[in-house]
């Protein structure tokens, strides 16, 4: 009999089983039964985890007495290895396999073979399904096959409850066991409790055997010919440049999408009696189980992305398309996924979104950006997270610890409780500043403003109490839009930015796209070249020669500030001349308009970013010509130290309060003394306690930072002695310590401020 009548004709009976009305355990009695039979095999037995015990459920062949008394712990015996490493079993000989562990109540002793296959649900053994015989001859591939596509109906089955019986207490449902912590990386910190949601939700599979195979093989066919539709859209957009994917992703996905091999053994499971859906799981499941043997992180990835397009036919195929963003958030919600693009965290309800776990991610990756502007903590790098987590499985996520709890014990919820009420205290007292304004001890008012990129971040502005927007980076609506923004839209964002700020002021930073910022409509010009996309054709540099992008934005900046004041600051000016060539832009704009007698704006304040170092060698040159200068720490750093900043092995390498840097920045300030230049930092730098201290030791007073970090910069503020701490560092700079951020600390708590 060929693998794929044995296992129709198996298939059919368990349906007819599971249709019947048979108590739990007697269908299981039945399902070992037929297997058994149709494999000519003397023993069939069904182990299922039951607290964390592999148990014997069910048998023909073994002592019925052994039923619910036998139970192996995960990797003991050959039960128990199958399940721990998800591998299947094919001995000729049982007893001589090392992990063989025998056990007299069975009265397995005379049986000789043996095969076992792992009972897989989302991707973790909860059973084990074996086969024994008298004489001594391993299985024919095509029974291991049977058996694996059976184990997979078993798997489905208990998960639909069809076999729990609460009457006699004999619970199938597969325990998604105790408490689990996962590590990762902290991209935005914080802390949020809430229900784990998947954004791609997990697809439910309702039949398993199929009624009608070749309307089944039909349905395939469609759904190959509409991912293969959706992938070559995918290329010719290039939308996932935008998703910060690459292109070898694409490529690996083209080769997936078309690859004969796949769809023919799907088409084989399909002629095995299961439904498409059942067919695409099933010949995933066997191609994780194969990648599991080979121990290569490349084709780790590249199973990553097989997976990735198996669950794109399987939610085409069902007909179950859609983020749990269009499902709606019902409740506290942490949100598991590989990736997320910015938009798609935009769609979700604000209010109900706590906190985001990510497979991947990094911690300039936009959405992180996106993310930390909303207030809401991101680890990223939580490699298997989505074989751990159950959708509605409650979750603790600590991004400051950089770890995430998943059905957490009661001492667990308890300590992160309190140490969330400390984290809402600290909150508390912070909104209490939002009217107080920072002076330091001595008498100096420090400009504490905000960063910000979208509509909805203006009401940060009035909730922090800060100064204003210290940088807008208008790059956000390009990035959250398929489309190039038009003029008009544009005008309409910064209009509502300026009505939302009133009398505070904001900065607008002009697009600083290129490099990894892709966005898919500019695709074709940029990044794919750039072999260093930070340090490539990005921001000013591509803005410049695509001017007609940087007039209608200078367009549209002037004609929403029309009456009032416009700060139009530029990133990534590395010579003098970028910046004069970037203002003429606007000076023309300028002209056209009053050309028109269009109302302009009251008055025009120009700036630049320091964020390229050769620009600090020339600013005696820039320094006349603008009104205020900003550096950006970020790519300040990643520059100075050659170092690129989304690299997470070299995340923690550098310091911020490295002599390097720390010198640098005060030459900057040396620079400037005598400019009438507002001089200010808008780096991640500035939002963190110790790093600020050290910036207004160096006689920076004005800091533009994330909003969630102006409670605790304001309370810093306002401890510090201005002249004092300038002192300090003075002496610190000239004679760094071993550990300059030790030294710093150290300061700082032996004058009570606090440092964390
Ligand atoms: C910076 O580089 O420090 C900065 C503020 O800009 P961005 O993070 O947007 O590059
Ligand atoms: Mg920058």
């Amino acid at each position: 009999m060929s693998a794929a009548a044995a296992a129709r004709s198996i298939l059919n009976q368990l349906h007819e089983v599971m249709a019947s009305r048979l108590h739990a355990q007697a269908k299981l009695d039945r399902v070992v039964e037929i297997i058994g039979t149709a494999l000519n095999s003397e023993v069939c037995s069904i182990y299922l985890l039951r607290e964390g015990m592999l148990e014997l459920y069910a048998t023909r062949g073994l002592n019925q007495s052994a039923v619910h008394v036998t139970r192996l712990a995960m990797g003991e015996g050959l039960t128990g290895t199958i399940a721990a490493y998800i591998d299947t079993l094919n001995l000729a000989e049982a007893k001589a396999h090392p992990d063989f562990s025998y056990r007299p109540e069975t009265g397995e002793d005379k049986f000789h073979s043996f095969a076992g296959v792992p009972i897989v649900y989302r991707e973790r053994a909860v059973g084990t399904l074996c086969v024994q015989h008298v004489e001594p001859r391993r299985y024919e591939d095509v029974e291991i096959e049977a058996l694996q596509t059976v184990a997979m109906v078993l798997s489905e089955l208990i998960a639909h409850a069809e076999l729990v019986d609460a009457e006699d207490g004999v619970g199938l449902t597969p325990e998604m066991t105790g408490p689990a912590i996962i590590s990762g990386q902290t991209l935005v910190k914080g802390l949020a409790a809430g229900a784990a949601v998947f954004h791609q939700p997990r697809i439910t599979i309702e039949h398993v055997v199929a009624e009608d195979t070749e309307a089944e093989r039909q349905r395939v066919y469609r759904a190959f010919d509409r991912m293969r539709e959706q992938i070559d859209q995918m290329a010719s957009q290039a939308e996932f440049g935008a998703a910060g994917e690459h292109e070898e992703v694409l490529e690996t996905y083209k080769m997936f999408a078309y690859d004969e091999g796949w769809s023919r053994r799907i088409n084989e499971a399909i002629d095995s009696g299961l439904t498409a859906e059942a067919a695409i799981e099933r010949v995933q499941q066997r191609t994780r189980m194969r990648m599991r043997e080979i121990d290569d992180p490349l084709l780790a990835d590249r199973m990553h992305d097989l997976e990735d397009l198996s669950n794109r036919l399987l939610r085409i195929v069902s007909g179950q398309i859609g983020t749990a963003a269009s499902a709606g958030l019902r409740r506290d919600t942490i949100l598991i996924a590989r990736n997320l693009g910015p938009a798609e965290l935009l769609e979700y309800d604000r209010r109900r979104l706590k906190g985001v776990v990510l497979e991947e991610g990094s911690l300039t990756a936009h959405v992180v950006i996106v993310a930390r502007a909303m207030g809401i903590p991101v680890l990223g790098r939580a490699r298997g997270i989505r074989g751990v987590v159950s959708d509605g499985d409650e979750i603790l996520l600590d991004a400051d610890r950089a770890t995430v709890t998943v059905r957490p014990a009661p001492p667990m919820i308890d300590a992160f409780e309190a140490r969330f009420a400390r984290s809402r205290e600290r909150q508390a007292a912070y909104a209490e500043l939002r009217d107080v304004e920072p002076f330091t001890r001595d008498g100096t008012r420090i400009q504490v403003m905000i960063n910000a990129g979208l509509r909805d971040d203006m009401s940060l502005l009035s909730l922090t109490g800060a100064d204003g927007i210290g940088l807008f980076r208008t790059e956000f609506q390009f990035l959250v839009s398929a489309t190039l923004p038009q003029r008009e839209r544009q005008t309409r964002l910064y209009r509502d930015v300026l009505d939302a700020a009133g009398e505070r002021p904001v900065i607008f930073r002009t697009v600083d796209i290129g490099g990894d910022k892709a966005v898919s409509y500019l695709r074709s010009d940029i990044a794919d070249q750039d072999e260093n996309p930070a340090m490539g054709w990005r921001a000013l540099r591509l803005a410049l020669e695509r001017e007609g992008l940087l007039k209608a934005q200078a367009r549209a900046l002037l004609e929403a500030s029309a009456g009032r004041v416009l700060n139009v600051m530029f990133p990534m000016v590395s010579e003098p001349w970028e910046f004069a060539a970037a203002k003429a832009v606007f000076e023309a704009q300028i002209a056209f308009l009053r050309g028109q007698r269009r109302h302009l704006p009251d008055e025009i304040r120009f700036g630049a970013m320091l964020e390229v170092p050769a620009l600090a060698e020339v600013l005696d040159l820039l320094l006349p010509q603008i009104h205020f200068l900003s550096i950006g720490t970020n790519d300040l750093t990643q520059f100075l130290f050659a170092a690129d900043r989304a690299n997470p092995k070299l995340a923690e390498r550098y310091d911020w309060l490295s002599p390097a840097i720390l010198r640098f920045l005060r030459r900057v300030v040396q620079a400037s003394a005598g400019y009438p230049v507002d001089l200010g930092v808008c780096g991640e730098m500035g939002g963190r306690r110790l790093e600020a201290l050290a910036l207004l030791g160096l006689g920076y007073r004005r800091l533009s930072i994330t909003p969630a970090s102006v409670g605790p910069i304001k309370e810093l503020v306002r401890k510090v002695d201005l002249a004092e701490l300038g002192r300090q560092m003075t002496l610190w700079l000239a004679q760094p310590p071993p550990d300059l951020r030790a030294a710093l600390t150290e300061w700082a708590t032996a004058r009570g401020i606090e440092t964390d």
